[in-house]
């Protein structure tokens, strides 16, 4: 390779990324497409897809009613998935007995939740959602047991659970 050209590619490395998607336009555009089509649901798409309480819960942020759900004292070895998508969002390993008629964790599974902080009750909360299909989980405290000192307080109705 002459002195000429690989100077020239030298200066192309920064841009390699940029070039690469401008290459590989197909690709990038199947993969948001299959987001779209999979997980970016309308209101009304939802509401065929979920039960009237799943619905308020997953895509109106609402709360169940303490008590209420039958997974608050689930105590099997498993795994708790999305009720909107199916993604895997806690294990038993993590769940507790907070005493506050949730369904309690004082972790998630790697990369399943996110989270963004509402005013809903004036004080600010920490609400968090499932990370692939964005459905309202919960809200999570820092008065937790050890060793993260997290709570995770989970709308059961947000969850399915299936044992190991
Ligand atoms: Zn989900």
């Amino acid at each position: 390779m002459n002195q000429f050209l690989s100077r020239r590619l030298f200066i192309l490395i920064p841009f390699v990324p940029f070039l690469k998607s401008v290459l590989n336009p197909l690709k990038v555009y199947a993969a948001s497409k299959e987001l779209i089509e999979d997980w970016s649901l309308t209101k009304d798409e939802w509401r065929k897809r979920l039960s009237p309480e799943a619905f308020n819960i997953l895509r109106e942020e609402g709360t169940e009613r303490p008590f209420s759900s039958p997974l608050n004292n689930e105590k099997r070895k498993g795994i708790f998935y999305c009720a909107g998508c199916n993604l895997g969002l806690f294990s038993s390993d993590a769940k507790f007995d907070s005493g506050t008629g949730w369904p309690s964790f004082w972790e998630s599974l790697e990369n399943a939740i996110e989270t963004k902080i509402d005013f809903k009750l004036i004080v600010p909360r920490t609400e968090y959602h499932c990370s692939r299909c964005g459905g309202h989980q919960g809200h999570v405290f820092n008065d937790g047991p050890q060793p993260t000192g997290k709570r995770y307080c989970n709308n059961g109705l947000a969850l399915t659970f299936k044992p190991e």
